[in-house]
């Protein structure tokens, strides 16, 4: 039994024999389906975040990028057992793997997933100040909406290379968090509010080397804060 199958056995994911177990509540998140893995729609035109981030980057970034982490895994995963779990477990159970396949599924899942969450983060003329249970958390968290705001852009240019800027939920409250490359929450059972994609290729066409103008428009005017408030409340 491979070191994969071990994993997924004890995860409750599959049985002894190798055959996909009823999904259990408690292993076997509602959010993607059994089976081999799908783009998810984008949730909205791609010339619908202009002008802060154009068509261009979005249809090079959801068509070309977003899409070969899928097509990547669904090649990686062929005719495994990992074709009849979820994305979140396939994630999990190469969370920490130390040989090259386990981290190459590791890495196509976690940016399949962490990319969905950045494109549902975002919508037209959002961004700016949230109202309602979401401004509570932050100003009880960050003691007001500009020191979140401050807290965000900081990560942001703290992150070296590749990664992602995120607002979480634990119970201490609200924090920003950096992660590298393709580390994602998901790995970490940690509870992502929203996240801001701070690799190039998200912004260069648009903003150069000026990620810093990029992540203030994403916090001003993309920020989809109804995604983020129904997080909190899951
Ligand atoms: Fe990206």
């Amino acid at each position: 039994m491979s070191k994969l199958m071990i994993s997924l056995v004890m995860a409750g994911m599959v049985g002894i024999n190798g055959t996909a177990e009823p999904a259990s509540p408690s292993v076997a998140p509602a959010a993607t389906p059994i089976g081999s893995i799908q783009l998810p729609p984008l949730p909205y035109p791609e010339n619908a975040l202009e002008p802060m981030i154009s068509a261009g980057t979005v249809g090079l970034h959801y068509g070309k990028h977003h899409r070969t982490y899928v097509d990547n895994l669904n090649k990686l995963i062929a005719n495994s057992e990992l074709t009849s779990v979820p994305l979140e477990e396939i994630i999990r159970v190469t969370t920490n793997s130390k040989d090259k396949e386990g981290v190459s599924i590791f890495n196509n899942a976690a940016q399949i997933w962490n990319h969905t969450f950045y494109w549902n983060s975002m919508k037209p003329k959002g961004g700016g100040k949230p109202t309602g249970a979401m401004l509570t958390a932050i100003e009880k968290s960050f003691g007001d909406y500009e020191k979140f705001r401050q807290a965000f852009l900081d990560a942001a240019m703290a992150q070296f290379g590749s990664g992602w800027v995120w607002l979480m939920a634990d119970k201490d409250g609200l924090k920003v968090v950096k992660t590298s490359n393709a580390d994602t929450p998901v790995a970490h059972n940690q509870k992502a509010l929203l996240v801001c994609d701070v690799w190039e290729h998200a912004y260069y066409l648009d903003y150069q080397n000026r990620r810093k103008d990029y992540v203030a428009a994403f916090l001003d005017h993309l920020v989809n804060w109804d995604f983020a408030t129904a997080q909190l409340g899951k």
